[in-house]
């Protein structure tokens, strides 16, 4: 594989992605320099979004694409927000800040605080491909009780994290890096395109 495209246009993914890849002498292209559009994402499960993102972008530009998803699950709330995390309070427009005094609101009163953050990564070598690559990363937590931190984004300013004492937020990025759901799953990708395993 000499060409891949990033099936997105969040530009810290694709700075994640580009560092990745590097080392593996892959071109990274991203879809927005392709002037494809963004696919819809209208499953009920992380995988089949991020293999319809990464579908959509293989088959418009005829080269191999890796696409992403995920969010944060909580157990009390039987696995909500889910694979809504990014629209939880609505999307017009999408707020992390709504999102989490949605969830605050959804938590009162829940003693089972348990959560956890989960990143799927999906690349296709060609757009019908019968057998995509596949790395999973889950990060474990609890939904705290209000707000701290500045760092990250998204909830983990809620992402209470019991063998740190700290919340997701309150990592560096490359502290958050090392352990998260993303960082995971990322490990697993390069170590299968480095092992051979579908490269
Ligand atoms: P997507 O993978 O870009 O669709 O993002 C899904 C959503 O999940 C984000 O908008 C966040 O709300 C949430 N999410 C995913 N990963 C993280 C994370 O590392 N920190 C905080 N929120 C996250």
């Amino acid at each position: 594989m000499k060409k891949l495209v990033i099936a997105s246009n969040n530009p810290g993914k694709l700075r994640e992605f580009q560092f990745l890849l590097q080392p593996l002498g892959i071109e990274v292209l991203t879809q927005a320099q392709l002037g494809i559009a963004e696919a819809e994402e209208p499953h009920v499960t992380f995988i089949e979004n991020a293999l319809a993102k990464a579908r959509h972008v293989s088959r418009l530009s005829g080269l191999p694409a890796l696409a992403d998803d995920s969010g944060i699950c909580v157990t009390a709330l039987g696995g909500a927000p889910g694979v809504q995390s990014a629209r939880y309070a609505g999307d017009n427009p999408k707020s992390d800040q709504r999102n989490n005094e949605k969830l605050l609101q959804d938590m009162q009163g829940v003693a089972d605080r348990r959560a956890h953050y989960y990143c799927v990564l999906v690349l296709l070598h060609h757009a019908d491909d019968p057998q995509p690559l596949i790395a999973e990363g889950e990060w474990h937590g609890e939904i705290a009780h209000e707000e701290r931190g500045e760092g990250g984004f998204g909830y983990d300013p809620l992402f209470w994290l019991p063998e740190l004492g700290k919340m997701s937020a309150e990592l560096s990025r490359d502290e958050k890096h090392a352990i998260s759901h993303r960082g995971k799953a990322m490990k697993v990708l390069l170590h299968k395109l480095q092992s051979g395993n579908g490269a």
